[in-house]
């Protein structure tokens, strides 16, 4: 670098720039200027190796130069599991890889989220979403490598180490701990950095959440003027467990209703907070209300509320398992 460069200036040169812009732009033998943390210039090499004389350079001939990755989900504290889990039949969630989060201490969580965070940045991921548990005392180790964050502390009320055992037992006690780390998360990391590090709400799945659970969650969001985020459909605990419990339909699931009887053509709903759902529009005429079977389960439905509706003969109605964030 000559006198005159500028601190911190950086001008790499001879790779092949992917541009991401809207035109998706690559440019062969191209050139990338950053001053500070800024991109100043992209272009050729010819013409930027003259607009920056004195640059340090760097030669990446033969290399790609493009926007980094974002990871938008992982954990990074449990690549401690890698090469252990992928076999792994029946419930690896709730009956090893949760349940590992409550073994740890928080120095090992922090040194394994560092870890973590270290093989993103050798593999060119520059953002890492990362809802887990007990994540404000690990935090702060991803923070200091870097990295841009999404971090979340994944709430639930149903209590994580007798899930495995078949029990759903929801625990407001439980659950509020869970809130009180979340504040916690929120009130130290959120848009800190200079905004490189932000914070999610997050729940961690329909079945370890109730009603409540989600509504606390739900107001923290509004409260803080949080993104969200969860996990659906992830076990097929999950899905046995929220059928139980309401009757059959995850929240935010497309449900897709046919009827030679009720309805001309199929009509398509989504599912409320509470896993209801309503099809309008419906032929005029005097129905009773009546129970219906989805074919995928053994439980009859009791969704058709509407007024004075029909004989339900030959009524048919099919789960579709394409799920939306939760509200
Ligand atoms: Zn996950």
């Amino acid at each position: 670098m000559t006198a005159t460069a500028e601190p911190n200036a950086l001008l790499i040169t001879g790779a092949t720039v992917l541009t991401l812009d809207d035109g998706r732009t690559i440019i062969e033998n191209g050139a990338v200027a950053i001053e500070g943390d800024r991109i100043t210039a992209v272009g050729a090499s010819d013409d930027l190796r003259q607009r920056f004389p004195d640059m340090e350079t760097l030669d990446a001939t033969g290399k790609a130069v493009m926007p980094g990755f974002i990871n938008s989900h992982t954990h990074a504290v449990l690549l401690v599991l890698r090469g252990t889990v992928e076999d792994m039949s029946g419930d690896a969630i709730f009956g090893y890889m949760t349940p590992i989060s409550f073994a740890m201490t928080s120095d090992e969580r922090r040194a394994l989220a560092r870890l973590g965070c270290l093989e993103a940045i050798r593999s060119g991921t520059t953002t890492v979403v990362e809802p887990f548990r007990f994540v404000a005392g690990y935090a702060q180790g991803m923070v200091e490598t870097g990295l841009r964050l999404w971090l979340s502390e994944s709430g639930a009320d149903a209590l994580t180490l007798k899930i495995r055992q078949g029990v759903y037992e929801y625990d407001q006690a439980f659950g509020e701990a869970f809130l009180e780390r979340i504040v916690t998360l929120v009130e130290r990391f959120h848009d800190t950095e200079a905004g490189r590090v932000q914070c999610q709400m997050a729940a961690h799945a329909p079945d370890v959440c109730s009603p409540w659970m989600l509504e606390q969650l739900n107001d923290l969001a509004r409260k803080h003027g949080l993104t969200r985020t969860v996990h659906l459909a992830q076990s097929p605990g999950e899905i046995k467990q929220v059928r139980a419990a309401y009757g059959g339909a995850l929240p935010g699931v497309t449900v897709e209703v046919t009827s030679p009887v009720l309805v001309e053509q199929p009509r398509i709903a989504v599912t409320d907070p509470h896993g209801r759902y309503d099809i309008g529009n419906l032929r005029p005429g005097a129905y009773t209300p009546s129970p219906f079977v989805c074919p995928d389960s053994a439980r009859s439905f009791i969704a058709m509320s509407k007024s004075a509706m029909n004989r339900v003969r030959d009524f048919d109605a099919r789960l579709k398992t394409r799920c939306a964030r939760f509200p």
